[in-house]
């Protein structure tokens, strides 16, 4: 020992051989037939005469995620560990499932969709809420070769109804209920129906769970439904069960519809050999979880890629123990919540979005729930708490890294790492276990690095990271810019969308003349390396020709002790072209109700921004309200939603619709954020440049 191998080295390796990385790392897994050729790079010629690179993981393996998850553990002799911890505080119940029930539940489950019709290739469509037969039923769906389409719980019938034609899903597994916070239970019966009803396409088979505490009413078989718990007492009565059938490490394991703000939602076709290959790598890696015994807390939702990969996939390929959790950061019933499951289940790795961590910081400002878990030492196994999903302002980060440095394991820390549905797995981070990933043969420790507030770590093995200007030229170290990919794309990203290559070529390639493939992110690499994630392209301001990221000056406004939380979007100017306009939620318990801040707080923003950007960046305006910034329930902020709003009043115009997506976590937000705009603008004056008035000369 003594040598250490650092991420960049291990990053180096990736690209200088990916055959010889990956191949390498393929060995992890139990293949049905290894895969001969590690990685197969060409050409895809789509329509006229367009061609785009495309590349093939593994390309003869095949394999079974499922039997990589489950079997294999068991037949090493883990049957017993636990596998699945379901922690429900909105039903007030507790299970754990070993690796070996976990087994004989998705192989009766597996049978009994082998005998409703389900055959390897088939799409099985997942609207279900965070309960173990969730798990199950993206199992036994990957147990017969067939592809998974998981539809977040709770979307309304129009949204479900869409997915539904997209996706050509034979079979719909489902529940009776969805129960979201402290809200009473939402059945999802007219939800169900009411999707399967506008679709085109109808699936032949509703599998329903029924939770006891909002029963589906009168199971139509008429209609293809089905009881769920009915069907696997038979099939476990007559010994029915469902071995693994493995698939072409090129055939599709799952499509996932990303959250996209406006449009028809893109399904993304992930592969199963690359898949299983990058989750398992990244489990030790970048997470430090190890394998059995070590237990990994996704605090995300199974609907999100964040909650496939990291509460699903990667923990039971690891043969480690995940949670499933079923409430919220707050109010479920309290903002300790998440700290009593970090404390109660040993927990070593945390992941969760920053916008729980907020939520979380609004209702305990002076973190007392945290304080108390930590005093008990129940944070003694934590090494690290992950963050995505957004960008994670550095107040927070700073905020957390000084607790879990006063409670955590040694030298654990917050970092926020950078991902999406497309890439299926991080594309930065810092990696806990570097020397998991170093292919040289040589003995190593881990000496991970030290994270950078407000980056997003370094690239993870396979990405290849670069930020580009508007032709696609690479601009330089700590400059702005877009941030794309080389291709190949690491093994767990996408090649295609389903069902649409044209969309493809279109929303990721064409930008950049099929050389980079566009993430549409904006940001910069930093002097050191580091990936530094600031908005999306689209929410990138442009004040008198200087280019901002909201994301720059909303980690300037945060920074302010008593601002929880900001969004900042452009707003039409006559002389600058855009002026950065902000909406702030205050720290204060009691909430002024004036949508306009006080001088002392407004002045004390804008001289913050000024010193630390520029005079150039000064806020136009800036309201605060509660309640009034619209998120997605995956917990991004919808700038575009308030941007049109202001756009709207700067106009006068205070009744205007606005378009938002189905994954908004409430509709409300937009109604309180409307009547704060009316509000200040007319006690502002009706036009913008009254409502700028107070705005400080700009030092250029
Ligand atoms: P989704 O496909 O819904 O997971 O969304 C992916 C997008 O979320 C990315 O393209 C980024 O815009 C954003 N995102 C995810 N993680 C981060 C992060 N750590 N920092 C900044 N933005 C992030």
């Amino acid at each position: 020992m003594g040598r250490s191998i650092s991420q960049d080295a291990v990053h180096k390796q990736s690209l200088d051989d990916p055959k010889a990385f990956w191949g390498k790392h393929a060995e992890a897994l139990y293949w049905h037939k290894k895969p001969s050729v590690v990685l197969k790079e060409g050409h895809k010629t789509i329509a006229t005469d367009i061609k785009h690179p495309h590349w093939s993981w593994f390309p003869d393996g095949q394999i079974s995620t499922d039997y990589n998850c489950l079997d294999r553990h068991v037949q090493a002799g883990y049957g017993d560990k636990t596998a699945i911890i379901w922690d429900s505080p909105v039903t007030k119940t507790k299970q754990k499932y070993t690796y070996s029930q976990v087994l004989a539940e998705v192989e009766s489950l597996a049978a009994v969709l082998r005998n409703e019709g389900v055959e390897k290739g088939d799409v099985v469509l997942i609207y279900m809420p965070m309960i173990p037969a969730a798990l199950f039923g993206i199992l036994a769906t990957v147990r017969l070769g067939a592809i998974h389409a998981v539809v977040f719980g709770g979307f309304a019938p129009a949204s479900l109804a869409q997915r539904i034609e997209a996706s050509k899903a034979r079979v719909i597994l489902t529940a009776s209920c969805g129960i979201e916070g402290t809200k009473k239970p939402t059945s999802y019966q007219p939800f169900v129906r009411g999707a399967v009803e506008t679709s085109q396409w109808k699936p032949e088979k509703i599998i329903v769970w029924q939770r006891e505490q909002s029963l589906w009413e009168n199971l139509s078989e008429s209609k293809g439904e089905r009881d769920w718990q009915k069907l696997v007492e038979l099939a476990k009565e007559n010994g029915d069960s469902a071995q693994s059938v493995p698939i072409n490490s090129g055939d599709g394991l799952y499509i996932i519809y990303t959250s996209g703000t406006t449009g028809l939602p893109k399904g993304v076709l992930r592969y199963a050999g690359g898949h299983a290959v990058g989750l398992m790598l990244s489990m030790a890696y970048l997470f430090g979880i190890r394998g059995p015994g070590d237990v990994m807390f996704c605090a995300s939702d199974i609907g999100w890629v964040v909650g496939h990969a990291y509460i699903l996939y990667a923990p039971l390929l690891a043969g480690a123990t995940t949670i499933l959790f079923e409430g919220k950061p707050v109010g479920t019933p309290d903002a300790g919540t998440f700290w009593r499951i970090l404390s109660e289940y040993n927990v070593n790795t945390l992941f969760t979005a920053p916008t729980a961590l907020r939520a979380i910081r609004r209702e305990d400002p002076e973190n007392k729930h945290f304080t108390r878990y930590g005093e008990r030492g129940g944070f003694k196994n934590l090494q690290a708490l992950f963050l995505a999903g957004e960008r994670s302002e550095p107040s927070i980060v700073s905020m957390y890294q000084d607790l879990i440095k006063k409670y955590a394991r040694t030298g654990a820390q917050v970092i926020d790492h950078w991902w999406s549905s497309e890439s299926g797995s991080p594309m930065t981070g810092i990696a806990l276990m570097p020397s998991k990933g170093d292919v040289s043969g040589n003995e190593s420790e881990d000496v991970p690095l030290q994270m950078k507030a407000g980056s997003a770590g370094k690239p993870m093995p396979g990405w290849n990271i670069r930020v580009v200007d508007d032709k696609g030229g690479e601009v330089g170290r700590g400059t702005m810019g877009n941030i794309v990919l080389g291709m190949p794309l690491s093994p767990t990203g996408f090649t295609t969308l389903f069902n649409d290559e044209e969309r493809f070529y279109k929303g990721y390639l064409k930008r950049f003349d099929g050389k980079w493939l566009d993430t549409g992110d904006a940001g910069m690499i930093d002097q050191d390396g580091y990936v530094h994630v600031m908005s999306r392209s689209d929410d990138i301001i442009n004040v008198a020709a200087h280019r901002f990221s909201t994301g720059s000056i909303e980690q300037v406004i945060t920074a302010n002790p008593s601002i929880a939380e900001s969004c900042v979007v452009g707003i039409p100017d006559a002389l600058k072209g855009q002026l950065p306009f902000a909406f702030v939620t205050l720290s204060a318990a009691d909430h002024p109700s004036s949508p306009i801040p006080s001088e002392e707080l407004f002045k004390s923003v804008q001289d913050s921004i000024r010193t630390q950007i520029g005079g150039i960046a000064a806020l136009g305006g800036m309201i605060q309200g509660k309640g009034m910034i619209p998120k997605t329930r995956s917990g991004k902020t919808l700038r575009r939603v308030l941007r049109e709003l202001v756009e709207n009043a700067v106009h006068g115009d205070f009744e205007a619709e606005v378009q938002y997506p189905a994954t908004i976590e409430d509709a409300a937000t937009i109604d309180v954020a409307r009547a704060k705009i009316r509000e200040y603008f007319e006690q502002k004056g009706s036009k913008l440049h009254k409502a700028i008035e107070d705005r400080p000369k700009a030092k250029l």
